[in-house]
C-alpha cells in the first residue's frame, strides 16, 4: 500500500502520522479519521497464527468466560434489537470464530448460522458448541442473493484488506430491508487516544484498519446501506467493584455519550 492510497471509507488520499509503533506506524485519513497500519500486518485476513490450530480454539473455549465476554457477543445483538429486529429472523455471522455470537443469537430466537475461514475454528465450534458453522471465505461463500434477514460482522472488517468488497457482498445477501450489524474497535474513543500503542483495540499485528464512527458510517453508506444507527460499549473487561471502580465509571460515561471503545453499527439494505 502506498502512502497516497485512497481511503476506502471516504476516498481521500491525505494520510497523516498518528502513532509510531516498534514494527509499524498508524496513519490517519485526514478526511474521516480512519486509521491504517503501515506496512499492513502479515497476520491479517485469515493468516493469524492461531487460524490453523484447533488447540488454540479449544483452549479459548475452555477458559472461564466472564460477564464481559458474554457482553462482547451480546452487544451486537442488543444493537440489532434496538434497531427493531425481531427473533425468528435468519442471521448469518461472518467471521464467526467457534460460534460465540451464533450461539448467543440462537438463544435469542434467531435462526443463526456462521461462516468462518478457519477449518479449525469451524470444527471445534461444531463439536463443542454445536454451532451451525460453514468453513469458507467471504468472497467464495455460496450465499444466495437476497436470502438473509441479518448479516453480522463482529470484529472482522478491521482484518480485511478490502472491507468495502465484503460490505457489498453482505448487502447483496440481505433481503430488501435486511439488517447489517458491524462491531469493531473505536479508534476515535478517548480511551484509544489516551492509551495509544497500549490500547487493547489496536492489535497492529492483526488489524489493517482502525475505524471511527464517521469512517464506518461513510464506508457503510458508500456500499449500499441506509438507516445507519450506532452506539458504543466498553471493549475490555473493567470490573465495577474495588480498585477498578473509577475506570468503570469513566467507561460507563463514555458509553452514555457514544465515545466508548467498542463501536456497534446497524444499517439496512434499502427496502
Ligand atoms: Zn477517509
Amino acid at each position: 500500500m502506498t502512502r497516497t492510497a485512497r481511503c476506502p471509507a471516504c476516498g481521500g488520499a491525505a494520510w497523516v502520522p498518528a502513532l509510531r509503533l516498534p514494527a509499524s506506524a498508524i496513519l490517519r485519513c485526514a478526511g474521516c479519521g480512519l486509521g491504517r497500519t503501515e506496512p499492513p500486518p502479515a497476520e491479517a485476513d485469515g493468516r493469524e497464527q492461531f487460524a490453523d490450530d484447533p488447540e488454540y480454539f479449544r483452549r479459548a473455549l475452555a477458559e472461564p468466560k466472564d460477564r464481559w465476554w458474554r457482553r462482547f457477543n451480546e452487544a451486537p445483538l442488543d444493537a440489532l434489537a434496538a434497531a427493531g429486529a425481531r427473533p425468528g429472523l435468519s442471521l448469518l455471522d461472518v467471521g464467526a470464530n467457534v460460534g460465540y455470537l451464533v450461539t448467543a443469537a440462537d438463544a435469542r430466537g434467531y435462526r443463526a448460522r456462521g461462516l468462518d475461514g478457519s477449518l479449525a475454528a469451524v470444527a471445534v465450534g461444531r463439536a463443542v458448541l454445536g454451532a451451525q458453522l460453514t468453513c469458507g471465505r467471504i468472497e467464495d461463500a455460496a450465499v444466495p442473493p437476497a436470502s438473509e434477514d441479518v448479516v453480522t460482522l463482529n470484529h472482522v472488517l478491521e482484518h480485511l484488506p478490502d472491507p468495502a468488497r465484503t460490505l457489498r457482498a453482505a448487502c447483496a445477501w440481505l433481503r430488501p430491508g435486511g439488517f447489517l450489524v458491524v462491531g469493531l474497535p473505536n479508534f476515535a474513543s478517548p480511551i484509544a487516544r489516551a492509551a495509544g500503542a497500549r490500547w487493547d483495540g489496536l492489535v497492529p499485528s492483526q488489524h489493517i484498519w482502525h475505524f471511527t464512527p464517521l469512517a464506518l458510517t461513510q464506508l457503510v453508506t458508500g456500499t449500499g446501506f441506509t438507516g445507519v444507527r450506532w452506539r458504543t460499549r466498553m471493549l475490555s473487561f473493567v470490573p465495577r467493584g474495588g480498585a477498578g471502580w473509577a475506570k468503570w465509571l469513566v467507561r460507563r460515561v463514555l458509553e452514555t455519550i457514544g465515545r466508548a471503545d467498542n463501536l456497534l453499527l446497524v444499517a439496512r439494505r434499502p427496502a
